[in-house]
């Protein structure tokens, strides 16, 4: 953690309004930046610390004193202190009797103890109202200013008006206070910081297991089958060629995968006859995945349009035109304009570029500050809507590109089909299943379903454990 110069820095003090004085244990990193933070923000600080000197580290304005000298001054008190030295607290009970005590602790590892630092901290000073808040937020994020990423601050705590009082601070200092309920919330709320892109995992792993498979199809298929067959060396190929066929079928099947689970979901909802039994986990997590599915997604088919961008400059390519032009020059003949195939190629280009607009306007209405300003069913309109039509859309592409090349037992080498087949497996098995979802008998009784509407409320009961059959 970088060092703070405090001298450097600002203060801002409203002196027409006395606040309350806000103590803090503890002068280490976060003890400084949070005290620097409130005395912007107009609040008197009183260090309490096992040394008390000022120190030109401190923020200039704050007073040091001793734990308990310093908590007889306030009455939150934010411990700025790791929970392995919350021990010298019981010494102190008396004088934190009654007082709000912020516990902002985090740990090395998820669930390190078997009960979170706040209830320990709560058993440790039985009489004082603890609240957990702040981990989440970074000694940096306040040395710097609340960053968008970290505004956010989860509080939870026994006391309604100490956790009142403390989110009141939190909303003083510019940050936006989320209330988590109970101390029983707190282990949660420790563990969040410690957590590695817990939604990205999933679809990060798939993509990667996607790619490299699609990259080695096509290697097979596109440079290792032309060099036994016909002793030519296609290995250039592996540059743009291949890497532009293997993000196109990735973006594809990926966005299909987003939409795949919730028809597996109404599936499930059909065969059950009722909305009220859970799904498995895995379709539970793949459920929540989704946006994150729909991202990596997008980023393929980002990647697909710059390397489509760089066609006309290739070399293999330029090399090509100038090969054909000079060989219709020699035999004096020239390929006849086929309107067919200028339809096609004008269609396909056209569907993409429509594809991949309405894939990017997916993903901009996925981004919290615009999903905040839309509705629920204005989000549900663009997300699952828009989100079909997309798909629909991107599948048109990639069929009208194969044409009917695709069917041609000439396309096959090694018996492999070319890789677009495998690009429309999952969208067309997606498209067709939702086709049939919507028809009217069955999207009746979908709909009943969701409204709360049970074929047999008898057994879903007993299956979630509420009456025996
Ligand atoms: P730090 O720089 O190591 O400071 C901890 C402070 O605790 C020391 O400066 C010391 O202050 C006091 N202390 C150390 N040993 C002690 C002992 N045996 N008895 C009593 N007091 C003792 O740590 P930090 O980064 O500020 O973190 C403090 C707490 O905030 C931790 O629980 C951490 O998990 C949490 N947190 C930190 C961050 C961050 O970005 N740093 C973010 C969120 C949460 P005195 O010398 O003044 O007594």
């Amino acid at each position: 953690m970088e060092k703070i110069h405090t001298d450097e820095l600002p203060l801002t003090t409203n002196s027409s309004e006395k606040q309350e004085t806000v103590c803090i244990f503890g002068t280490g990193d976060f003890g400084r930046s949070l005290g620097f933070k409130l005395l912007q923000c107009g609040y008197p600080v009183v260090f309490g610390s096992r040394n008390p000197r000022m120190s030109s580290l401190l923020p200039k304005g704050a007073e040091v004193l001793s734990h308990s000298e310093a908590a007889q001054k306030s009455d939150i008190i934010i411990i700025a202190i790791h929970r392995e030295h919350y021990d010298f607290l019981t010494e102190l009970t008396e004088v934190l009797n009654g007082k709000i005590l912020v516990d902002i602790s985090n740990n090395l590892k998820i669930n390190q103890y078997p009960e979170s630092n706040a209830e320990h901290l709560a058993q440790l000073v039985p009489g004082a109202h603890v609240v957990k808040a702040f981990n989440t937020i970074s000694a940096w994020a306040l040395q710097s200013g609340a960053l968008d990423a970290s505004r956010q601050v989860f509080v939870s705590g026994n006391d309604s008006t100490a956790k009142q009082r403390v989110m009141d601070l939190v909303r003083a200092l510019g940050l936006t206070p989320l209330d988590q309920g109970s101390l029983v919330a707190a282990k949660e709320i420790e563990n969040y910081p410690l957590q590695l892109f817990p939604m990205w995992r999933f679809p990060l792993r798939l993509s990667a297991v996607l790619c490299l498979f699609l990259f080695l199809y096509c290697v097979i298929r596109d440079v290792i089958y032309p060099y036994v067959y016909e002793k030519k060396d296609e290995t250039f190929r592996l540059a743009v060629s291949i890497p532009n066929r293997v993000f196109p079928i990735a973006a594809l099947t990926l966005l299909a995968l987003v939409y795949l689970p919730g028809v597996i979901a109404a599936i499930l909802q059909l065969y059950r006859g009722t909305k009220y039994r859970r799904f498995p986990a895995w379709l539970d997590h793949w459920m929540l995945c989704r946006k994150q599915l729909g991202l990596v997604a997008l980023g393929f088919a980002f990647l697909h349009a710059i390397y489509t961008l760089v066609i006309p400059i290739r070399y293999y390519v330029r090399w090509r035109l100038k090969n054909l032009t000079v060989t219709q020059v020699i035999t004096n003949k020239d390929s006849p304009f086929i309107p067919s195939s200028a339809w096609l190629n004008d269609a396909y280009v056209s569907l993409g570029i429509l594809g991949f607009f309405l894939f990017v306007l997916l993903g901009i209405t996925s981004l919290p500050s615009v999903s905040n300003t839309v509705n629920w069913r204005e989000f549900r309109f663009v997300q699952s809507k828009l989100g079909y039509l997309t798909l629909i859309l991107c599948t048109a592409h990639t069929l009208v590109y194969g044409g009917k090349k695709f069917l041609n037992p000439s396309f096959l080498r090694w018996c492999l089909p070319s890789a677009y087949v495998l690009a429309l497996i999952i969208p067309c098995t997606v498209l067709v299943i939702k086709f049939i979802l919507i028809m009217p008998c069955i999207d009746k009784t979908l709909t009943r379903i969701r409204q709360g509407w049970e074929r047999n409320p008898k057994i879903s009961s007993a299956l979630n454990g509420k009456t025996d059959i």
